[in-house]
């Protein structure tokens, strides 16, 4: 998304722009495939109705009128029990059991005073100045215990597979600001946006970059077994890969490089046609589960989201997906996917006693760098890159890994680099 976005931009400002992609498809962590009567989202899940640019997009690309509301509803754990909450509706938080009233006051208090000068959300430089402090001590200072443990380590670790006590304070801070938005949903598939986009840039697929070389103010790209020169180059692939791909990077590059990422398995379930979930949890869209807990998040799903209520399906039987924990992926990493399979539904046997004999299909997709970490000092050396990095370098870097972690930052990181271009070329050598 990071890469299409800064293209796109590029392009509709009159340059002529190259998309190189490795894979066969664009998309990269954006995927949806037809599985059980459904299309599931087996990478990024929901946009959100607080997102800025994702659904600008969807809006250029004529793709808006397949927005849907998500069902509000998601299921948190407290000693062994899910409760269901409507995060729009905070009193669900206490009248569900999940919080205790004094902690829904602390967690209502501590928002509220949360605010400050409005901020863009999707701009992870943009909260530089809160990237000073681990996020549990400062969550549990200014939310309450409670709300930490229940709701804000359990937000963490099933959206990005790591824990409040690895999070900067900053990330929390954005998170924050959410409030009152709604998740969403995509009929046909989140992916058919970057489908689109693609449609009208010129994309060449199924071709790698090995290494980027900057000499005498253009960049030299080893593209397979070819070598070609560009005035600029936009570096739109993880950390990892693109600490392969740049050669002598400075110091400023350096830091954003070494980025780790928390991994991850997505695993899906099509249930038999008269399957249904236990009805204290009807209608909810997703069960997010901190690591802490001892029933359900026992170390081996982060997340699990039921397609009924992201996406209704006329007559389609439900479909069950399931994100692993960070240490369960590192684990089955070399297991194969059916005893990853086997591993799923034991553990969900042992909470939902029966259900083995209604799992009809399965599929497994592995995100080895699922969701870049935020530890304290990310957002602040993603800033110093935007300040300090020399007007010369030709290479831009962006990706989640040099925003927020998610698409909507994504996007914004590529239009920070096509921004950075434009700037540039006006102002000439
Ligand atoms: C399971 C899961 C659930 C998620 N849920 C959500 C969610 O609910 N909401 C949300 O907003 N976000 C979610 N995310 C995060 C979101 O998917 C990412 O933040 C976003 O898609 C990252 O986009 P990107 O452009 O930075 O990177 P990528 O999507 O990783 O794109 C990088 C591209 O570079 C290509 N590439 C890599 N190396 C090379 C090379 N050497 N040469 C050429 N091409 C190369 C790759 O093939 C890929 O297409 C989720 C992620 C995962 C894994």
């Amino acid at each position: 998304m990071a890469g299409l976005a800064a293209a796109e931009s590029l392009y509709s400002s009159g340059f002529k722009v190259e998309i190189v992609e490795q894979a066969a498809v664009v998309g990269g962590r954006v995927k949806s495939v037809a599985f059980h009567g459904r299309t599931i989202e087996c990478g990024a899940q929901f946009p959100s109705t607080g997102y800025r640019h994702i659904p600008q997009l969807f809006e250029r690309m004529g793709l808006a009128g397949s927005i849907e509301k998500a069902s509000p509803w998601a299921a948190y754990e407290r000693k062994g029990q899910l409760h269901k909450i409507n995060p729009r509706r905070p009193i669900t938080f206490m009248t569900s059991g999940l919080l205790r009233w004094n902690e829904l006051f602390d967690l209502a208090r501590g928002s509220i005073s949360n605010g400050g000068a409005p901020r863009d959300r999707s701009c992870y430089a943009a909260y530089a100045p809160d990237d000073v402090e681990e996020a549990l001590p400062w969550c549990t200072r200014k939310m309450g215990r409670g709300a930490s443990e229940h709701l804000l380590d359990a937000t963490i670790h099933g959206f990005y597979f790591y824990s409040l006590a690895s999070t900067s304070r900053a990330l929390v801070s954005a998170l924050m600001s959410f409030r009152g938005s709604e998740a969403l949903a995509i009929r046909g598939g989140w992916d058919s946006l970057p489908r689109a986009m693609a449609k009208t840039l010129n994309v060449r697929t199924g071709l790698c970059v090995h290494r980027l070389i900057e000499q005498a103010g253009r960049v030299k790209a080893f593209v397979d077994k070819d070598t070609i020169e560009y005035d600029w180059v936009i570096l739109a692939v993880p950390a990892p890969a693109a600490n392969r791909i740049l050669v002598a990077p400075n110091a400023l590059e350096s830091c954003v490089l070494q980025t780790r990422y928390a991994s991850t398995v997505h695993v899906a379930l099509g249930m038999h046609p008269d399957w249904s979930l236990p009805k204290s949890l009807n209608g909810i869209h997703g069960i997010l589960l901190s690591a802490n807990e001892h029933a359900w998040g026992e170390g081996l799903v982060a997340s699990m989201v039921v397609e009924s209520a992201r996406l209704s399906v006329v007559n389609a039987p439900e479909t069950l997906t399931l994100m692993l924990t960070d240490s369960a992926a590192r684990r089955f990493a070399e297991n194969t996917d059916d005893y990853v399979i086997e591993e799923v539904v034991k553990w969900l046997e042992a909470r939902w006693a029966g259900i083995g004999s209604s799992v009809v299909s399965h599929r497994v997709q592995r995100w080895n760098l699922a969701e870049p970490l935020t530890p304290v000092g990310r957002a602040r050396n993603v800033q110093q890159y935007r300040i300090y990095l020399p007007t010369q370098r030709k290479v831009l870097l962006c990706g989640d890994y040099m925003g927020m972690p998610w698409t909507d930052g994504a996007v914004e990181t590529g239009l920070w680099a096509a921004d950075r271009i434009r700037m540039l070329a006006r102002k000439g050598p």
